[in-house]
């Protein structure tokens, strides 16, 4: 891959092309305690080799820093039994004691940030700011869960006949099945897993095959704080292993529940395969984010907003910005400050690098993606405000587009990428419209500083997630998930632990007066 040989260099400002005089030649190295980096499976507390390997890529280089075992359905089975073995014994420990070992867990995820940091950065590309940010946002589902295992009440409900008692009674649901994605390679096994432990469920988690590095460093320090074998289990495998390993998560019998996060699309297919044994299911799918800028905003609020939401991980969240509504009398100022802003604090280059502000994308075709969205915009008549070129291998110029309508491609699907295109409209009612105008509705955004008016908006966005005078929202404390195609089911806050929960109603009866 030496024609990469731009995305060794050192971290560069955007937009400035560099000239091959400028062109430092970086080597990068991923450099982290050996006992983190796990190349094999971790089922029933052991780590095993597969018949066959799958190389991870770093996608600042496409080089190569480590094989991993390509787990079948044969082992994806193995793990589904060591995980109900060991539910039989998890759900009997007091929920004070697994409360201990999730903030072991949490401690040892401190301990090692740094590290864990840089498996992210090298095996995503996120720029290791951004990886260590996502290192304390994991370890926080950890420390939040073990907090929520002891407040798993049921409720005693007044009866409606004297000789009877009503008891609601939780319980955990059993063996979990984990499918997560590559964009938060630790949080978003974490979000799930710490509330699946917490409950008394045990999980088999399949990580991302650009990513299995973080899931199995996490697998690792689970070992080392002491959560018993088969409760957390992880098998890696290779996108060709992926259909054959997610049959086996989504219909083994012994599976009673599957938590996605991932496309609406690749979402169906599992909500599919796990309808035949009625699975439970929490679905974490696509968004196509609205960002409303209102006459009334702070724009300057709104810039550093739309700066965070877009710009994070490159672009590639579920929650990020993806349709800038911006009404006709901020407009022009707003386009003007965005773009200052862009110029002054994005920095294309490896994630490694301190200066890095905005790695690689996940790989070429999501680079491709982008750029095709871009032409076909500016095919339509929008305008080039900044950036707009594909660069070399999975790099793609941050992009300020405006006069942008919805009649492009790049409002009508999701981007997952840096490409923040901007749409004037004249009245609230035009701004809603367009917003709602999409079977999909997880994160939006709303910036005003009209009180009635964000009520309004709030309330009329279909979607699950609104950000007010603010463009940064997860925390393990309050609930992530989408409405329409967006996904079933909230993450983080009370009531993630309720979806690896039952509700036993026990009906005491024959009480004597
Ligand atoms: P992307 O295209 O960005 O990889 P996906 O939604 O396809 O997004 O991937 C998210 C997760 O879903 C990954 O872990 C991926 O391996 C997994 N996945 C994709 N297809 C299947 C499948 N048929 N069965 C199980 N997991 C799948």
């Amino acid at each position: 891959m030496s024609s990469l040989c731009v995305l060794l260099r050192k971290t560069r400002p955007l937009l400035h092309s560099l000239s091959p005089a400028m062109q430092k030649h970086h080597q990068y190295t991923l450099d982290v305690t050996a006992s983190l980096v796990r190349t094999q499976s971790f089922v029933d507390g052991q780590w095993t080799s597969a018949a066959s390997v799958f190389p991870v890529l770093d996608p600042a280089t496409g080089e190569e820093i480590a094989r991993v075992s390509d787990c079948g359905p044969a082992e994806a089975k193995r793990a589904v039994d060591a995980a109900y073995k060991a539910f039989h014994s998890w759900k009997q420990v007091t929920a004070k004691e697994r409360s201990v070992l999730l903030r072991k867990w949490f401690d040892l995820m401190v301990l090692h940030r740094e590290d864990l940091a840089k498996l992210i950065t090298f095996e995503s590309g996120k720029p290791i700011q951004e990886a260590r940010g996502e290192i304390t946002y994991s370890a926080s589902f950890l420390d939040w869960f073990s907090e929520e295992a002891r407040r798993v009440y049921g409720d005693i409900v007044p009866s409606p006949h004297r000789d009877r008692k009503i008891l609601l009674l939780k319980q955990p649901v059993g063996v979990a099945s984990i499918i997560t994605p590559w964009n938060f390679p630790s949080a978003m096994i974490t979000r799930k897993a710490a509330a699946a432990l917490a409950a008394g469920c045990t999980v088999v988690v399949k990580p991302a095959e650009d990513t299995p590095l973080s899931a199995l460093a996490l697998a690792e320090l689970a070992d080392q704080a002491g959560i018993p074998a088969g409760v957390f289990n992880v098998v890696p495998c290779s996108r060709e292993k992926t259909p054959s390993v997610g049959h086996v998560l989504c219909t083994d019998p012994l599976v009673a529940k599957i938590s996605f996060t991932g496309s609406t699309a690749t979402g169906k297919v599992l909500l599919r395969m796990a309808a035949d044994t009625v699975k439970k299911a929490s679905m974490e799918l696509g968004g196509h984010a609205p960002f409303m800028v209102f006459d009334s905003a702070d724009v300057d609020q709104a810039v550093t907003g739309a700066m965070g939401s877009k710009f994070r991980n490159s672009g590639q969240t579920c929650v990020c910005s993806n349709r800038f509504l911006v009404q006709s009398g901020i407009h022009d100022v707003f386009v003007e400050r965005m773009g200052r802003a862009m110029d002054a604090e994005l920095r294309l280059g490896h994630g490694s690098d301190p200066n890095t502000t905005q790695g690689p994308l996940i790989n070429a075709r999501a680079a491709d993606k982008v750029a095709h969205q871009i032409s076909d915009a500016v095919t339509q008549g929008a305008r080039v405000v900044r950036g707009g070129k594909r660069l070399e291998g999975s790099f793609m110029e941050p992009t300020l587009l405006c006069d942008v309508t919805t009649d492009m491609l790049c409002t009508q699907e999701e981007t997952f990428g840096p490409l923040l295109p901007v749409i004037r409209f004249n009245t609230e009612e035009e701004a809603l419209a367009i917003a709602n105008a999409s079977n999909v509705g997880l994160a939006g955004y709303c910036f005003s500083q009209d009180v009635s008016q964000i009520w309004r908006v709030a309330e009329a966005l279909e979607t699950g997630i609104v950000g007010i005078n603010e463009g940064l929202l997860s925390t393990p404390e309050a609930t992530f998930g989408g409405v329409k195609q967006s996904g079933l089911g909230r993450e983080g806050s009370k009531y993630g632990i309720e979806e690896y929960l039952d509700v036993k109603y026990m009906c005491f009866g024959g009480l004597k007066p």
